[in-house]
């Protein structure tokens, strides 16, 4: 059995804690591996290290510490297979889509690949007699990453390549479903010539988290998960004075004009809907087609679509979606569907009964479809994270407006149509962080901001993009002043360019 303890100072240390947790394989549903859980002293060892280690970092100039991430990615490149071999077994997301998660936290590695430009300050010369002011950007000292089983590959890149790039150590703590892509990350680091100490693994569970709030030398954490948990870091951090960025859950609409092509429409639904059976936070999970015809033709094409859909194992690079991530997580999601059919919503598809056969003991679930779901239902309330699709018919336009800006949470939205001054007023309006307009995962590009509004997000800034250079530094402004020859006496009064 594979046994993954935690990369700290450069070298994988095994635990010694005594505690574990099992990794499934959730495609044959066997555990494949023991992932150590840190206790609160193991998590204090890995900070000091950092934080001897973060210094000379932060003084290595910042055209290397580029090299080193440019470095990175090209040995990401030579192990992508093994990569997403890894991320799609122990997450059970099929290989190109694992191949995605990789790839879409590669492209920020990228973009902190410009951090000699990025972490420029400003400079005005003159601003009073004799006055110059200028300003720079410095790394906060040691961070930390807390993610989510979801993206194991692209969340911890899209927190610790903009942190590193910046100067400061980074103590990451993924989640412990699947531990060991993180890991396989950081030891590329290392070979790409990160010194030993900037980039920590330290698996583990709520000690763990809760030894990284409570410590006096972290000075940022970012988190991505569920949000009542989301709320309970940004509340603890930010009592012992820590900057946090944490992000969570999601309820996505999707917008159906009458107008809309509706068979890119439905491409778009099966695609963002089903995809990675539903676990994303950026997965559209209800659907809102605006008219009683758009409705009965949206469904009519719908059903067929998702009675169709090809679930396989997550070696099998032509299933559309793999097995769910845990039983545990398989047991929740049909638990709504019998939510569901209790609170009224219409069944139109059923897919709990799906059995994969060969891999009768794996997490799979067929695709489920709701209609006729409502406001007041559990179902349209809470994040189901699973393969299930709820249609809300909306009588007009501005119904569908109102339904994803009055949802608790404002993560991501789309809008299907052809029509440019619906869209526009769409997006001006809606209350949601990020807006696709005949896109249905919005998710910006890696130079662009990811963030969600409402309890999808809780902090300020957002991640990657420049928000996230801003995240991982603090910023020291310098007023000067050579007088040569100006003598104007002590001054009482507080100073202005008058
Ligand atoms: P989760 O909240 O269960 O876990 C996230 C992290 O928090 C893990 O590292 C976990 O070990 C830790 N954690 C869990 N319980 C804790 C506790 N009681 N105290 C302290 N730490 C704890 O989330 P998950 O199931 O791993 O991920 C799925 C969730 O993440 C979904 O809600 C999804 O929408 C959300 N998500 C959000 C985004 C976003 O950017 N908004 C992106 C991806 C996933």
């Amino acid at each position: 059995m594979r046994s993954i303890g935690h990369f700290v100072g450069g070298k994988e240390i095994k635990g010694t804690s005594g505690r574990f947790a099992d990794v499934f394989e959730p495609m044959t549903g066997e555990v494949q591996a023991h992932v150590a859980l840190a206790s609160k002293a193991e998590m204090r060892e890995a900070i000091l290290n950092a934080k001897a280690a973060q210094p000379a970092w932060a003084a290595t100039n910042p055209q290397r510490r580029a090299r080193i991430m440019m470095k990175f990615l090209e040995l990401a490149q030579r192990d992508y297979d093994k990569l997403a071999d890894r991320l799609a077994r122990e997450h059970g997301k099929t290989v190109p889509d694992a191949k995605g998660d990789i790839q879409r936290g590669l492209e920020v590695v990228e973009f902190a690949c410009g951090i000699p430009h990025l972490m420029k300050g400003e400079y005005t010369e003159g601003a009073g007699p004799g006055i110059d002011i200028y300003s720079m950007r410095q790394p906060l000292g040691v961070v930390a990453g807390i993610t989510p089983f979801n993206f194991p590959a692209m969340i911890p890149m899209w927190k610790f390549a903009p942190a590193i790039a910046c100067g400061n150590a980074f103590i990451l703590k993924p989640s412990e479903r699947d531990p060991g892509v993180p890991m396989m990350l950081a030891e590329l680091m290392l070979e790409a010539g990160l010194p030993p100490g900037i980039l920590n693994v330290v698996n583990g569970d709520k000690e763990a988290v809760d030894a990284i709030l409570d410590d006096p030398d972290i000075r940022a954490v970012g988190f991505v998960g569920s949000s009542p948990i989301a709320q309970y870091i940004y509340e603890r951090a930010a009592a012992t004075g820590k900057r946090a960025q944490c992000f969570g859950g999601a309820k996505n609409h999707a917008i159906i004009m009458p107008d809309a092509d509706m068979d890119q429409t439905v491409d778009a639904l099966i695609g963002a809907g089903y995809g990675s059976a539903g676990e994303r936070c950026m997965a559209i999970s209800v659907a809102v087609p605006v008219g009683q015809a758009t409705a009965d033709r949206l469904m009519e094409k719908l059903i067929p679509r998702v009675e169709n859909l090809k679930i396989g194992p997550s070696t099998d690079p032509t299933a559309d979606y793999g097995p769910l991530v845990t039983r545990a997580a398989l047991e929740r999601v049909k638990g709504y569907v019998e939510t569901g059919i209790a609170e009224g919503a219409k069944l139109a598809v059923d897919g709990r009964g799906f059995k994969m056969q060969g891999y009768e003991n794996g997490f799979y679930m067929g695709g489920c479809l709701f209609d006729h779901v409502t406001p007041e239902m559990k179902i349209y309330k809470e994040e189901i994270f699973g393969p299930v699709l709820s249609v809300v018919r909306a009588k007009d336009y501005n119904e569908a407006l109102r339904l994803p800006s009055e949802h608790e949470y404002g993560n991501g939205v789309a809008i299907f149509t052809r029509d440019g001054d619906a869209a526009r007023d769409f997006a001006a309006k809606v209350e949601v962080g990020m807006v696709g307009i005949n896109v249905p995962i919005p998710v910006p590009i890696a130079y662009y901001t990811f963030g969600g509004w409402k309890r999808s997000g809780f902090g300020d800034l957002n991640q990657h993009g420049p928000d996230s250079i801003r995240f991982y530094t603090k910023t020291k402004t310098v007023t000067s002043r050579w007088p040569s020859g100006v003598k104007d006496g002590a001054e009482f009064s507080i100073p202005t360019m008058n």
